[in-house]
């Protein structure tokens, strides 16, 4: 067991969660496996994994998109690229959920599944919120405030303000600068622990989601998974494909294959972050980007550029909503459209950072982020695929914003510029 990935180990939870909560189904009315197996050690294991994923959003938001725009602040030396590639990210990650939604609408993985019927909770939106209300609402009156109660659109405008701030301040404020810089270690560090807790929370939620749903569990979420996938392939082959071609000339056969050994990575890490060294080798070495573009755009892409990670956000939107009963308006989709575009500028670039961001999300939304634990289960399937095109995003706007910068991007390494 020691010897197992953290992968396997989620895996194999996944499997035996399914098994077990299918075994208790039927005998989920007996007192016993009701109150103590279901009601307590089950109830206890996934609500737990699931309160300490909540308890890590507000400080990894705010202190990862702090770090993150502050980075971003460099903008200034680096002119045009830092633009460009700023604009690039966003446009990309609002098509990559686009696609999500669109796709979950048309084959809605949620129908089927019946959790209870329960109104949107949303204390943040309603309905009948104007747009000019909701964009006034995105600056907080009270930052303190705002952490307290989650909302999460105030937070991330707070931080983004604090990161331009630390920019202009520059050395001045270097302690500071210093103090969050080891803050986002810490609580990616964190991250990291409460993942180790990830295989048992797995068991209980997914034991949990299908002693009480049963069989009729099994095709929406295997709905969900391939809602996700279609859809990530779609932003691959379209979205990236097509901007490849057209704005850099490259042959979509040819990326694929130099870029092989950086999927491998991302696929079996689920880190953008570890991907980092690999792909910065492949755009220099096989496609000869420059040190100075590649080194600006993927690190930063790494940390905030997340559109595979988006595109299970808009996914798993849909499916929860369907599957509580809820009704989403178009002003909600909107919405996700915006929260789940910053939500993944504040994604790390680890392991199971995205469902995190959901709960920021499904807030926002008005859903329960209770929710969370219906796709949590799948989790780790979903993540080898989305980090695989989050790094995808990165390389394809480097070579893209490295063309019109009037590099040579045709393969050749350029000595001088390496
Ligand atoms: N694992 C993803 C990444 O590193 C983030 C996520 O969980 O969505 O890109």
């Amino acid at each position: 067991m020691k010897k197992m990935t953290l992968t396997t180990k989620i895996l194999v939870s996944l499997a035996g969660g399914i098994i077990v909560g299918l075994l208790l189904f039927p005998l989920k009315n007996i007192p016993f496996v009701e109150h103590y197996i279901i009601g307590f050690f089950l109830k206890l294991g996934g609500s737990v994994f699931i309160k300490s994923i909540k308890m890590l959003v507000v400080p990894l938001v705010f202190i990862s998109l702090t770090v993150g725009s502050s980075a971003i602040g460099d903008t200034k030396k680096l002119g045009r690229i830092g633009i460009k590639t700023l604009s690039f990210y966003l446009f990309t990650t609002a098509v990559a959920i686009t696609i999500a939604l669109v796709l979950a609408n048309i084959i809605d993985p949620g129908n089927g599944l019946v959790i209870e019927s329960i109104s949107k909770t949303s204390t943040v939106v309603s309905d009948s919120k104007s747009f000019v209300d909701v964009l006034i609402d995105i600056v907080p009156s009270n930052p303190i405030s705002a952490m307290a109660k989650g909302n999460m659109l105030q937070v991330i405008f707070f931080a983004l303000l604090t990161g331009m701030g630390l920019t202009i301040l520059g050395d001045k404020v270097s302690k500071i600068k210093d103090l969050f810089d080891q803050s986002n270690d810490l609580i990616l560090e964190l991250v990291n622990l409460i993942m180790q807790l990830a295989p048992i929370g797995v068991f209980c939620l997914i034991a949990t989601t299908f002693s009480t749903l049963g069989y009729q569990a099994m095709v929406p979420l295997f709905k969900y998974i391939m809602t996700t996938l279609l859809a990530l392939l779609i932003h691959v082959l379209v979205t990236y494909q097509g901007l490849l071609y057209l704005a850099a000339k490259i042959n979509p056969i040819v990326f694929i294959k130099k870029f092989i050994p950086a999927i491998s990575v991302a696929f079996s890490t689920s880190s953008s972050g570890a991907t980092i060294p690999v792909n910065l080798e492949i755009l220099r070495e096989k496609f000869g980007v420059s040190k100075s573009t590649s080194s600006f755009t993927i690190p930063l892409g790494a940390s905030i550029n997340m559109d595979g990670t988006s595109i299970m956000q808009g996914v798993a939107v849909v499916f929860i909503a369907s599957a509580y009963g809820i009704q989403l308006n178009m002003g909600d989709y909107m919405m996700v459209i915006l929260t789940a575009t910053l939500a993944s500028i504040g994604t790390a670039g680890v392991p199971g950072a995205g469902p995190i961001m959901l709960s920021m999300v499904l807030t926002q939304v008005g859903l329960p982020i209770e929710g969370i634990a219906l796709i949590m289960g799948v989790d780790r399937i979903i993540d080898m695929n989305r980090t695989a095109v989050n790094i995808t995003g990165d390389a394809v706007c480097t070579l893209i914003i490295a063309k019109s910068e009037g590099e040579d991007i045709s393969g050749e390494v350029k000595a001088e510029l390496i």
